[in-house]
C-alpha cells in the first residue's frame, strides 16, 4: 500500500486553513486545493510499502514517538514552493515547533532507511501543503494574494499539541486521495 507518516491536525486548525484557502480563492488561480479534511503535516513519504516494511515502520514509530515529548506547533505563515513569485506548492508555515517536527522526520528518516525506504533527497522543512498549482493560469494574482500575509493569521493564534505520530494510507483517486488512519504512536508526556 502507499503510506506515509504525518502529523494529524485538530479540527479547528483544519477549519482555519480552509479559511485561509477560501480567501486565496478569491486570486482565480488554477490551483488543486487539498481537501480540508485531509489537510496534515508530512513527516516521512513512504511510498509502496509491503506488509513487512509495514510492521518494521510502525514498530519504528513506536520507538520514536516514546523517546519525543508532547510539543506544541504554531502556524504563523502562508508561502510557497520554490517562491511567492513562482508557486508551485502553497503552504502554511510552522513557526513554533518546526524544530521538533524536523527532530521527528529525521529520526523516522534515519530508522526508516535501515529497511529499504530511500532517504529524501531534500532536507526537510516543516510545512502544510494546503495546495497545489495546476498550470500558470492566475499566477500573478495568487502572488499578489500569498504576499497579503496580514490577511491570514491576524486575530487568533493558530497553536495546537502534538501528542501522536499518524501512518496513513493513502489510495489516490480521480477524485483526489483518500487518506485512512492505520496506525497511531504517542509521544511522551513526561
Ligand atoms: P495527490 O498525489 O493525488 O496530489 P497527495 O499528494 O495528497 O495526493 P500522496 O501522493 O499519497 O497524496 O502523498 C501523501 C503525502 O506525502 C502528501 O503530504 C504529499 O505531499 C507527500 N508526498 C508525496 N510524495 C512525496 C515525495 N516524493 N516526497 C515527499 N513527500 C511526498
Ligand atoms: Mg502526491
Amino acid at each position: 500500500m502507499r503510506a506515509f507518516i504525518a502529523i494529524e491536525l485538530p479540527n479547528e486548525i483544519r477549519d482555519s486553513l480552509n479559511g485561509i484557502q477560501e480567501k486565496l480563492k478569491a486570486c482565480k488561480a488554477d490551483v488543486r486545493w487539498v481537501a480540508p479534511e485531509n489537510i496534515h503535516l508530512t513527516l516521512k513519504f513512504l511510498g509502496e510499502v509491503n506488509e513487512e516494511q509495514l510492521s518494521k515502520v510502525k514498530a519504528i514509530m513506536e520507538t520514536i514517538a516514546g523517546q519525543k515529548k508532547i510539543f506544541n506547533i504554531r502556524l504563523a505563515s502562508v508561502g510557497a514552493f520554490p517562491n511567492m513569485n513562482y508557486p508551485r506548492v502553497i503552504w502554511a508555515g510552522v513557526d513554533n515547533g518546526g524544530k521538533e517536527a524536523e527532530e521527528l522526520a529525521c529520526a523516522l528518516e534515519e530508522k526508516i532507511e535501515k529497511i529499504g525506504i530511500p532517504k529524501e533527497e531534500r532536507a526537510f522543512s516543516s510545512h502544510i501543503t494546503i495546495g497545489r498549482i495546476r498550470s500558470n493560469l492566475g499566477k500573478d494574482r495568487l502572488t499578489a494574494g500569498l504576499k497579503q500575509p496580514e490577511n491570514y493569521f491576524k486575530d487568533s493564534v493558530h497553536e495546537f499539541s502534538v501528542n501522536k505520530l499518524t501512518l496513513f494510507k493513502s489510495t489516490l483517486t480521480p477524485k483526489g486521495p483518500i487518506y485512512e488512519i492505520v496506525k497511531e504512536a504517542n509521544l511522551t508526556t513526561a
